[in-house]
């Protein structure tokens, strides 16, 4: 269980990533996000999440320029991810879209690159440039997102460095129980995107009674139960006080009859597509 905003949790490669990172999906190239990740960086969170399909890399990029020179922080404090898109999964492609991320983050390597979707048929000639990219130590770690135990054991029949992040939609309408137990035993880090249900589950009663039991936002409640469970959480957020808020998790604790509550909200309820029926 990390401790504070900058501890790390080490992955099967013994690469450390931050318990807690700062999302930015459905936020525009532009000063909003620049800001955002400048504060997030000058709150003291060291990683950042985005993908190329979210058409932002440009301004992550800079905000991490500004805030590594404002705040002198070293790159090599950060920990960077992106994804490669479904359209662009395939040997050649990937390695060409890695490239094409990096150029647009300004940035000479990611510390995790994943492969954003499942896409069957395609997963597999990915994965092969992702480990190419990593054996030439151009990526420090390399994983997927939205596998399903099913892709991961087909992924994991044929590879030869086992994914070492699963980030999957995981908040508690939906809390992949028998995934956590699997990537678990597998040694994959899961890692929870609309860990907050992209807001949704804000006026739950049972979260509000609890926020107000520990004197915290329900925010607070969901992002602590997700590292109680030793789930990584990157919660998005573009206002300078949510950000702080998101990070203030580490002077509580939710009893082990509280995590059992929360568990028992789940409806297997999901904000996003199903990585077993989705058509991009
Ligand atoms: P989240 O569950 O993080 O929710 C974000 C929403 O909650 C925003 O509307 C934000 O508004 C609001 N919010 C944030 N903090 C608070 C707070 N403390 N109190 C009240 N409201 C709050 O949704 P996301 O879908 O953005 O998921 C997080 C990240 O996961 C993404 O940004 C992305 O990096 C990643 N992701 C990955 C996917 C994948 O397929 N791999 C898919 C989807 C997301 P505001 O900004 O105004 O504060």
């Amino acid at each position: 269980m990390i401790q504070s905003l900058q501890d790390t949790i080490t992955l099967h490669n013994g690469v450390n990533m931050p318990g807690l990172g700062l999302g930015v999906f459905q936020v525009e190239e532009g000063t909003v996000l620049i800001q955002a990740v400048k504060s997030a960086i000058a709150h003291g969170y060291r990683s950042i999440d985005t993908a190329a399909i979210y058409g932002n890399e440009r301004s992550v990029g800079q905000g991490i320029r500004e805030a590594m020179l404002d705040n002198g922080i070293t790159r090599d404090k950060l920990f960077i991810t992106s994804k490669v898109w479904n359209a662009d999964l395939g040997y050649d492609s990937t390695l060409a879209a890695y490239e094409a991320s990096l150029d647009r983050l300004g940035l000479e390597y990611l510390d995790l690159y994943l492969i954003h979707w499942p896409v069957i048929g395609k997963y597999k000639a990915a994965w092969s440039a992702l480990e190419k990219l990593y054996r030439e130590g151009r990526v420090k770690a390399i994983g997927v997102s939205n596998f399903q135990i099913h892709h991961l054991e087909d992924l994991m029949s044929e590879a030869q460095i086992k994914p070492m992040v699963n980030q999957v939609e995981f908040h508690p309408r939906l809390t992949q129980k028998e995934l956590l137990r699997y990537t678990q035993a597998q040694g994959i880090q899961l890692e929870a995107w609309s860990p907050l249900m992209q807001g949704q589950l804000l006026n739950d009663p049972l979260l509000l009674e609890m926020a107000a039991r520990y004197g915290k936002s329900v925010a607070q409640i969901i992002l602590r139960w997700d590292l109680q469970h030793g789930v990584v959480t990157i919660p998005k957020s573009i206002q300078a006080s949510r950000i702080a808020e998101n990070a203030a998790l580490f002077d509580f604790e939710l009893s082990p009859e509280d995590m059992g509550r929360i568990d028992a909200l789940n409806q297997n309820l999901r904000v996003g597509p199903d990585p077993d029926h989705f058509d991009f």
